[in-house]
């Protein structure tokens, strides 16, 4: 599944191929994905004037203005889901497996959406509305962002049980945290990820706040890659980060120290950690 690197890796991309782009005409060869997909007409002859992230929606904001008057200008929201890949490719290009859906823009370009298991999903709405729509409102910040601090973990922290890695990935506490980013993160910050998110002292979860902005920054700047079938919006498959501390790594050498990484099950997903170096 692409996970929050790996969107915004695909949106440097398409971004650097599509803004200003007119849209000709948008063909959905089938109605739904995971969900009914929208109708696509109020993009006509609209131009892609941005196309940003959040968490791990793609979000390609339309101008409002067209040759048939004003419209109140559009974002096209889009979550890859498991599978979900973007192409630009010439619009001569015949259809691709599994292409449920293309746009074809005034250069002689399309975008072409293929996903083999259909778990994305896609809606247009407002561009001045979008964040008030239920799957953006109860998001908690962005990682990479200055609103996510220690002060903001320290306040979801405060009083928990809950075991901090669990409280990690809860997208209302920081978006875009996964499996493998948070194992890591853990790891640099030389947290156990069984550890009550309540006991743990400011000073530990300042550094977790910088392991994990370092973490998905590092991922990002590697092409970012948690699957195998990953191909970036240029039809090449993206890097896969072969260099993990402890994700994947049970009973290999810890980087750090001469204990083995151990794996541990916690909310129905493998944990893996070093024994050693993370209390
Ligand atoms: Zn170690």
């Amino acid at each position: 599944m692409p996970e929050l690197p790996e969107v915004e890796v695909v949106r440097t991309g398409l971004a650097s191929l599509l803004l200003g782009r007119k849209v000709q005409s948008v063909t959905a060869f089938r109605a739904d994905l995971r969900y009914p997909l929208p109708d696509f007409s109020p993009l006509f002859e609209q131009k892609i004037h941005a196309i940003r992230r959040r968490s791990k929606y793609l979000l390609f904001d339309f101008t409002g203005d067209t040759e048939r008057g004003e419209f109140e200008a559009q974002t096209l929201v889009w979550h890859l889901g498991m599978t979900g890949q973007f192409h630009v490719l010439p619009k001569a290009t015949s259809a691709g497996a599994h292409e449920h859906v293309r746009f074809d823009f005034d250069d002689g370009s399309s975008l072409r959406y293929r996903d083999a298991r259909r778990f994305g999903y896609a809606g247009l709405m407002a561009t001045n509305d979008w964040e008030k729509h239920a799957w953006f409102k109860r998001l908690g910040p962005e990682p990479l962002f200055d609103e996510f601090d220690v002060a903001c973990l320290l306040a979801h922290c405060h009083g928990r049980k809950a075991p901090i890695k669990t409280l990690i990935m809860d997208a209302h506490v920081v978006v875009g945290v996964g499996n493998i980013y948070a194992a890591e993160s853990l790891f640099l910050a030389g947290i156990h990820p069984a550890r009550a998110a309540g006991r743990i002292s400011k000073q530990r979860l300042q550094a977790l706040v910088d392991a994990i902005k370092v973490t998905l920054a590092a991922a990002i700047q590697a092409g970012g890659s948690s699957i195998s079938d990953f191909v970036q919006v240029d039809g090449k498959p993206g890097y896969f980060a072969h260099n993990f501390h402890v994700y994947g790594r049970e009973g290999e050498d810890c980087t750090h120290c001469d204990a083995k990484i151990r794996r541990i099950i916690q909310a129905g997903r493998s944990s893996f950690y070093c024994p050693m170096c993370q209390h």
